[in-house]
């Protein structure tokens, strides 16, 4: 393999719409953060640059639906998913962000070589435009009926429903979810990039020079290349995003899978003014993480920009990973089936390492895997504590209570000593060439086969049952039990780096590098090691449970919000409507009715006067949070006793398919007793 002078490592610009979770960590993360540590532990000359993707259409479409600006969206989740990435150790030199300046000049910039060169097509199409709102319709703002399975609520550019891949015009009955109306078809102008141009050399570059890629990442670039490229658009209309720097392009934007990669370039200017040398010297190697959804973004399309634009050098290898599901469900933010890291972080508190383990020993990279929580408890307890744990205590341990902390002299070593010291060695080559060939789990397994051997070397040795007769085989027992210490601390820091920073302090270990590991004098005679803590806890069931309790509710609230609507009840003339009395009302006072626990007694204040109402609601409400809200109530019903009290009238409440009340409650404040109709 050739040799480089330095490392440009980047990782998947998480969107900005949504918390990050444990299939973006396993997929792309934790898998960067490894490569990227075990380089800087070898010394070589590495950036890892990530950030936030701030445009696009998902986030437009949430701010309308929280009625709040895009920039309000991409600020709130930019800060979490940061925040996040840092508690949880991914070591990234920038967290950048594509709503910077420097991003929207970078990205214009980007586009105008490539303008200028002639590299785009220009074309004009007809695209559904909402007259009332008075805009075009990018993809997911058109919902209409899928041709192929009659889904009512298909979007422009897929149904979710049967998963085909649809252009917005394959819709029947298409409808704006901006305004409501049905969008007209519309000319508009954008400019393409012709992929088909860029085949020929595609074919050479990946199937005929990049045959080490993985192999899932190859096949998957090999079936879209043999489907033939087509002219992709590169801009959309759209008010959000980095504007088409160029005339006649009023209410245009760069689309974001053309301004995103381009992100990973001006995170790398934000970092450091050094930043051509990293993206324009082919001494650099420049690695992509990502998830398999992104593959051809950045095995084709962006290596086409690169290509087109000519000054850049390309990505070396883009090792993508599967998709992790969850307890054998697929992950989805919308249905929020997921574990999400923030909530993690705060659910297991110091417990970073624990997660990267049980993520990198299962990731999905070669095909998709499953997390489940049980299998994250036996990793933590089973491995991390009983293999790990169990022998760095031991080591410890008996090194204090034997020579006050002090590591021993090693003396003679017999061929059993010569073989485990050697075997250190061999792993830790183990350990490098998987991570060298992207193999993370591979790597994991090997570094814990060192904590194995320390574990076997002592139950071999019995060092506790000669330690009065043979003191000085003790010794050198000792003192190699203590240098495969060492080494794990060193060949685990890219997997655990929270735990091996703890274990380096006890054993006062603080000048370290990769190439150090399978040493056999790390830590010479006479060193000082300290008195340990435990390196991992066990994680008992009952906090097992609580996470699988979490999810059952999700998976309770999801059934009941896709639950079928109760069926139309028989129709009623307008003249009996009209005699109930409904009207506006506030509760003044609210109390629980002793001894039951579903009834509230209610005092509010309804415009004719200020009645009591007993109401069933007691189970979701707190009685003081009532106070001061505006309800609906019916006036005119007959007055009831209920345990004693007369209540006239009824509260409206809306039931939730799972049996939940939520209040009904005017859209702005009105006076007390306004008539509803
Ligand atoms: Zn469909």
């Amino acid at each position: 393999m050739k040799n480089f002078k330095r490392y440009l490592v980047t990782s998947a610009l998480p969107y900005a719409n949504g918390p990050i979770h444990i299939g973006h960590l396993a997929g792309v993360y934790i898998p960067s953060d490894i490569y990227t540590r075990y380089l800087r532990l070898r010394g070589v000359d590495v950036i890892s640059v990530c950030g936030s993707d701030e445009h696009g259409v998902p986030i437009t479409l949430k701010a309308r639906i929280e009625g709040v600006t895009p920039k309000e969206i991409v600020d709130r989740y930019h800060e979490l998913n940061k925040k996040a990435f840092e508690d949880f150790g991914i070591a990234f030199d920038i967290y950048s962000r594509t709503s910077n300046k420097i991003h929207y000049d970078t990205a214009s910039d980007f586009f105008l070589r490539l303008y200028n060169k002639g590299e785009f097509i220009e074309k004009t199409s007809n695209q559904y435009y909402d007259e009332e709102a008075g805009c075009f319709l990018a993809d997911r703002y058109i919902v209409g009926t899928c041709p192929h399975c009659s889904n009512e609520n298909a979007y422009g550019d897929q149904c979710e429903k049967c998963g085909t891949s649809l252009s917005p015009t394959d819709l029947i009955n298409p409808k704006s979810t901006v305004s409501g109306s049905k969008p007209v078809l519309k000319e508009t102008l954008h400019w393409y990039l012709p992929l088909d141009k860029y085949e020929p050399w595609l074919r050479k570059w990946i199937l005929e020079d990049h045959r080490e890629w993985k192999t899932n990442v190859y096949g998957q670039c090999k079936s879209w290349l043999d489907q033939g490229l087509q002219p992709r658009a590169v801009s959309r209309d759209l008010d959000w995003g980095v504007p088409v720097p160029v005339k006649n392009a009023e209410g245009k934007v760069l689309y974001v899978w053309f301004d995103a990669p381009i992100g990973y370039i001006s995170a790398t200017r934000e970092l450091t003014e050094d930043w051509e040398k990293y993206w324009k010297d082919p001494e650099t190697r420049m690695i992509h993480f990502i998830g398999k959804d992104n593959i051809v973004f950045h095995c084709i399309i962006f290596p086409a920009m690169l290509n087109a634009d000519g000054s850049f050098i390309l990505p070396d290898n883009v090792p993508a990973n599967e998709f992790l599901n969850l307890e054998s469900d697929k992950i989805s933010t919308s249905r929020n089936w997921a574990v999400w890291l923030h909530e993690y972080l705060d659910d297991f508190p110091g417990k970073q390492d624990v997660l990267r383990y049980a993520l990198c020993a299962n990731a999905p990279e070669t095909k998709d895997n499953d997390f489940t929580w049980k299998d994250f408890q036996a990793r933590n307890n089973n491995e991390l504590l009983a293999i790990l744990g169990n022998f760095v205590n031991r080591a410890l341990v008996l090194t204090n209570n034997y020579y006050g902390g002090k590591v021993p002299e090693r003396g003679e070593t017999g061929k059993y000593d010569k073989d485990v010291l050697a075997e250190i060695g061999k792993l830790k080559e183990s350990v490098e060439s998987n991570i060298e060939s992207f193999r993370f789990r591979e790597a994991l397994k090997e570094a814990m086969n060192l904590a194995r051997l320390g574990n076997k070397y002592l139950a071999d040795t019995e060092p506790w049952k000669i330690v009065k007769t043979d003191p000085e085989r003790v010794k050198t027992i000792m003192n190699i039990a203590l240098q495969i210490t060492a080494s794990l601390s060193v060949i685990c820091e890219p997997f655990l780096p929270f735990s091996m920073k703890k274990l380096r302090s006890w054993i006062n270990y603080n000048e370290f590098k990769w190439i150090d590991a399978g040493n056999a004098d790390l830590l010479p005679a006479g060193h000082t090691t300290s008195n340990p803590g435990l390196l991992f806890e066990k994680i008992e069931d009952e906090a097992i449970e609580r996470q699988i309790e979490k999810l059952m509710l999700t998976k309770k609230a999801n059934e009941a919000a896709t639950a079928p609507a109760v069926p139309e009840k028989t129709s009623v003339s307008y003249d009996d409507f009209s005699k109930m009395d409904l009207r506006t009302a506030t509760i003044l006072e609210a109390e629980k009715v002793p001894k039951t626990t579903k009834l509230l007694k209610l005092k509010v204040d309804c415009g004719i006067d200020t009645r009591t109402i007993v109401s069933g609601i007691a189970e979701f409400f707190e009685p003081g949070s009532l106070i001061g809200r505006q309800i609906l109530i019916i006036a005119n019903l007959e007055p009831r006793k209920i345990k004693g009290i007369e209540s006239k009238g009824m509260i409206l409440c809306a039931e939730d398919k799972g049996g939940k009340l939520i209040l009904v409650s005017p859209d702005g404040k009105t006076g007390n007793g306004s008539i509803v109709k």
